[in-house]
């Protein structure tokens, strides 16, 4: 059972990256299949992850002024179908409840694909004047989208995030919220999953159902495609006017709330896998890694093993004690090359490696995960273990990010001509951001979607260049948009 795990090895990620991240978010024990096509199982080491994620964002959430509230699974059928657009994007893919206690049902539930709905009807009820405003309410959830085609963490069935529900009193106030989560999502994604993003704005045609305005965070993945990490969406009045959220304002007049929802999933597990694996494995930021630092003892003969794990329990308790996320390995039976591949694969930042020669000279070795060959090792002394260890995690925090930056830079290009455009796009490796021109028209959207397969990622918010001319229509352009082949 011991080295089961070299039965196997990994697929080369630039052989098949399809098949690299399966093999790594099955290997590296974050989730695994399911009986129910299109679900995954989370895995302690990836729902880990999750709960890092979870814990940080709802501490970021709550200090923006919204309380987290829960809503039920089921949804009455006729309320997706209360507003126009919304229940046309999500009725191809709702699971609905016909049958109930071994009865039919009179009227069907869907299982919630997202909250607008139930939430707004709950709103209706529960805002009465201005001084109910703004309302701010997030939920922690599962949600459920029939998908046809599943990839773990990416795209399931059942999903689990956060969608944050808001009403306000006026458009401006909505509108600052909305921009407000997006910038919160920023933040976040770059300084905690260390994953350099896109910002903007949806086009219309990859707005959200029912939103006037969708904005986006977008992230370059290591095989050059975009993958949305997070939305942040502007309703305007659309579902109060639906549902009749309306308000008293201090003129004694009956006025409809506007309205924002917001929301990241666990996909974001699926960014982290591809942002930052290599070949050898995961390689997870510290700040997400629920082993930030692991200490591998090496000995072999028993006298050297009693000092050699007397020095590794040392060790462990001072970084315990400094809040370092430290395991010390003592499985044994395992080859030291066999413990440092595992650790490599679960993407652990910092391995501390300590053996009779180690303690003999008062050091340990440190290998650094975002870093490979000879550059990863360096000698720390034992008695100040802990602060070498917290300063390295800082920089390899710093350096993922870094490397991700690069590779998103190096895949970011600028396009004046269509066809040279599309030949990039069609080629071996053909992928990363595309920065052109774009007049707003759909057409021009639609035809670089059929004939390159790319869509429009983001309209950044700030828009520094001079206006110019359509890449694909000639007409004049007064806005850059990045598209590029997504998830
Ligand atoms: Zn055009």
């Amino acid at each position: 059972m011991a080295q089961k795990q070299d039965d196997k090895k990994v697929t080369p990620r630039s052989e098949d990256f399809a098949a690299w991240y399966n093999d790594i978010c099955l290997r590296a024990e974050l989730a695994d299949y399911s009986p129910v096509r299109g679900c995954i199982v989370f895995r302690p080491d990836g729902f880990a992850i999750w709960e890092a994620l979870r814990d940080e964002l709802d501490k970021r959430i709550k200090k923006t002024g919204a309380r987290n509230a829960y809503f039920p699974l089921f949804i009455p059928k006729s309320f997706l179908e209360k507003e126009a657009q919304h229940v046309e994007g999500f009725a191809p893919e709702v699971a609905v409840v016909t049958h109930g206690g071994g009865k039919e049902l009179e009227e069907p539930l869907i299982v919630r694909p997202t909250s607008e709905t139930i939430i707004n009807h709950m709103f209706s009820q529960w805002i009465r004047s201005h001084r109910d405003l703004p309302m701010m309410l997030n939920q922690w959830a599962n949600v459920v989208r029939w998908e046809m085609r599943t990839r773990m963490f990416l795209r399931t069935t059942e999903f689990l995030w956060q969608e944050g529900h808001t009403a306000h009193a006026t458009r401006e106030e909505a509108e600052r919220e909305t921009l407000t989560i997006l910038e919160l999502y920023r933040k976040f994604v770059e300084e905690f999953l260390a994953i350099p993003l896109i910002v903007g704005r949806k086009s219309a045609a990859e707005r959200f159902p029912g939103a006037v305005e969708t904005y986006t965070i977008e992230g370059l993945m290591g095989d050059g495609r975009a993958l949305q990490c997070g939305t942040s969406h502007f309703l305007g009045q659309n579902f109060s006017k639906s549902f009749e959220t309306r308000y008293l304002d201090d003129q004694n007049q009956m006025q409809f709330v506007w309205q924002t929802s917001w929301g990241v999933s666990t996909r974001l597990l699926g960014a982290i896998v591809m942002a930052h694996g290599d070949d050898q494995g995961l390689r997870l930021p510290p700040a997400v890694a629920s082993t930030q630092a692991v200490i591998v003892p090496i000995w072999r003969k028993p006298e050297e093993g009693e000092k050699v794990m007397a020095a590794a329990r040392a060790m462990f308790d001072s970084l315990e004690q400094a809040n370092i996320r430290v395991r010390l390995d003592t499985r044994e039976g395992l080859t030291p090359g066999f413990k440092f591949n595992d650790w490599e694969m679960r993407g652990v930042p910092v391995r501390i490696e300590i053996g009779p020669r180690d303690v003999a000279s008062g050091e340990a070795v440190l290998a650094r995960r975002d870093k490979s060959g000879p550059d990863a090792k360096s000698k720390a002394s034992m008695t100040t273990i802990a602060e070498t260890v917290s300063a390295m995690l800082a920089t390899i925090q710093a350096s993922l990010y870094a490397q991700a930056k690069t590779a998103m830079i190096a895949n970011t290009r600028k396009f004046d001509d269509y066809n040279a455009f599309k030949k990039h796009m069609e080629g071996e490796g053909g992928g990363g951001f595309a920065d052109i021109y774009w007049c707003g028209n759909p057409a021009c959207e639609t035809r670089i979607r059929e004939e390159s397969k790319a869509t429009c990622r983001a309209i950044p918010l700030e828009q520094d260049t001079q206006p110019g001319k359509c890449l694909v229509c000639g007409e004049s352009a007064t806005e850059r948009a990045f598209f590029a082949k997504s998830y």
